[in-house]
C-alpha cells in the first residue's frame, strides 16, 4: 500500500494536482474541529461541515476524547487558540463509534494474542492506568458533554472563546447539537 502511495505521490506532484489546495497555515474560518479517527469521516466530516482545505484545524484522534486535562489533545486545541487565531471549537463525536463500549480487557486480550507479555503490561501499568488508557466512553453524548466543560473549564484556556458539542451521523453526515 505504501509503495502505491508513493508511486500515485509523484505523479500528483508532477501534474501540479496541489495547486487547488494551496492555502497558509492560519484556519480562513478560525475554527477548531475535535473529531474521531473513523475513517467513515475522512471526507464526509468536512463536505457534511462546508470546509475546505485551509479553512479549519482538525484534531483528529480515536473516539475524538481526550484522556485527561494535559493530554496532546488539549495542547493541539490550545495551540489552535494561541497560535493560528481560532475562536471557536466544535467537538464532534460521531454515530456507531468504535471507542463507544470499547473494553480494556478485550484490547489487551488482544494484545496478548499478538505477542505482548505479562512483563510488557506490567511496565505499561507503571506510566498509566491501563483500564482507563485502554477503555472507550459508556454514552456518546456524555463524553461530548465532559469533554465541551473540560475545555471550557480548563485553565490555559483563554476566558472568551466559542465551544460547542455535537453529534454527526457516519452515514448522513447529520450533524445535531449535544446541549
Ligand atoms: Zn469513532
Amino acid at each position: 500500500m505504501i509503495e502505491d502511495i508513493l508511486k500515485y505521490n509523484a505523479q500528483f506532484v508532477a501534474e501540479k494536482k496541489y495547486e487547488k489546495y494551496a492555502t497558509t497555515g492560519q484556519p480562513t474560518r478560525k475554527l477548531a474541529v475535535l473529531s474521531c479517527m473513523d475513517t467513515r469521516l475522512t471526507e464526509l466530516l468536512p463536505k457534511a461541515m462546508g470546509l475546505r482545505n485551509g479553512d479549519a484545524k482538525f484534531i483528529k484522534v480515536a473516539g475524538g476524547t481526550m484522556l485527561s486535562p494535559y493530554d496532546s489533545v488539549i495542547r493541539s486545541l490550545l495551540v489552535a487558540v494561541y497560535e493560528l487565531g481560532c475562536e471557536e471549537i466544535m467537538v464532534v463525536h460521531h454515530s456507531d463509534c468504535g471507542l463507544c463500549h470499547l473494553e480494556a480487557q478485550h484490547f489487551i486480550d488482544l494484545m496478548k494474542q499478538r505477542g505482548v507479555s505479562d512483563e510488557a503490561l506490567a511496565e505499561a501499568s507503571k506510566h498509566v492506568d491501563l483500564e482507563n488508557y485502554l477503555s472507550g466512553f459508556e454514552d456518546i453524548e456524555e463524553d461530548v458533554r465532559r469533554i465541551v466543560t473540560a475545555i471550557q473549564h480548563h485553565p490555559l484556556m483563554p476566558r472568551q472563546f466559542v465551544v460547542r458539542g455535537f453529534m454527526i451521523d457516519s452515514y448522513t453526515g447529520e450533524l445535531s447539537e449535544v446541549k
